[in-house]
């Protein structure tokens, strides 16, 4: 009986094996593409108007930009913000305020009336709300995709990642955890966040990706200026070497590649 109830046991995991393999197998991008890139930049940066958004347009490229409401550049520039989103870009949510973990080692520049410690997840959730009627009224999109500021997912202490699918279609994180395709968390999707890096070194992060067969996302903040910054060179060779591999890899919006991949998954 003990022996039956063990053969039964195993033969299900081996069920559940085959299941997920086959998934995994049966994944495919558009037009035969190994692989899938998103290029998202954070913060709403100056930068990314006046050196992203032209590089982008140089290769025929499509980017996501996760803004704050409270971004300088968004509000002194806005009609430049709309540009990107008529071009094609995704704009997305990044909260109102960037709040984050003031008790995080190194986070000592998050405001007290900014640290996600002593927030709720009520609230965190009724600031995204309010961060996509902003959206709204930019672009005119109801779908919003967001980017846990700082990568934080604990508010007061209480996870907010399951709650998040009630205010966005899709979230960002920032963990180096490339899984298959059929297995991305869409509540805290992987990405590489790299500073002061060479093309070469993200062009061969790109080479990665393809290697495991799924999507990357770069997480970038200045190019060519502000913070966190990587240099224009670095930037506008992954742009061309991108450009030039159009056929192996499909670079997209977070919004389009998320999308993409819940409606293969079937959920
Ligand atoms: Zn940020």
């Amino acid at each position: 009986m003990k022996q039956a109830l063990i053969s039964t046991i195993i033969l299900i995991s081996l069920a559940q094996t085959t299941t997920s393999c086959q998934v995994s197998r049966d994944f495919t991008f558009p037009n035969g593409a190994k692989a899938a890139i998103c290029l998202t930049y954070d913060d709403g940066l100056p930068s990314h108007i006046h050196n992203v958004a032209p590089a982008l347009a140089k290769y025929g490229l499509k980017g996501t930009f996760f803004v704050t409401m409270n971004s300088t550049s968004v509000q002194d520039e806005m009609e430049k913000w709309r540009g990107l989103a008529i071009e094609g870009h995704e704009l997305a949510n990044h909260s109102v305020y960037h709040p984050c973990r003031k008790s995080l080692p190194g986070m000592d520049w998050v405001r007290d009336y900014y640290d996600l410690d002593h927030y709720t997840v009520a609230q965190v959730l009724a600031e995204i709300r309010v961060a996509n009627g902003y959206l709204q009224a930019l672009d005119g999109k109801k779908n919003r995709t967001y980017a846990y500021p700082c990568a934080h997912l604990f508010a007061g202490g209480v996870s907010f990642k399951d709650s998040i699918a009630q205010v966005a279609t899709a979230a960002r994180g920032v963990h180096d955890k490339l899984v298959p395709p059929d297995e991305i968390d869409l509540n805290n999707v992987a990405s590489w966040s790299p500073t002061e890096v060479s093309g070469k070194e993200l062009i061969a992060y790109v080479q990665s990706v393809i290697d495991k067969k799924t999507l990357g996302t770069f997480c970038f903040h200045g190019v060519g200026g502000d913070y966190l910054s990587i240099s224009n060179q670095a930037h506008e060779e992954l742009l061309e070497w991108l450009a030039e591999h159009s056929s192996e890899v499909w670079v997209t919006t977070f919004q389009e590649v998320t999308d993409y991949v819940r409606e293969k998954r079937g959920k």
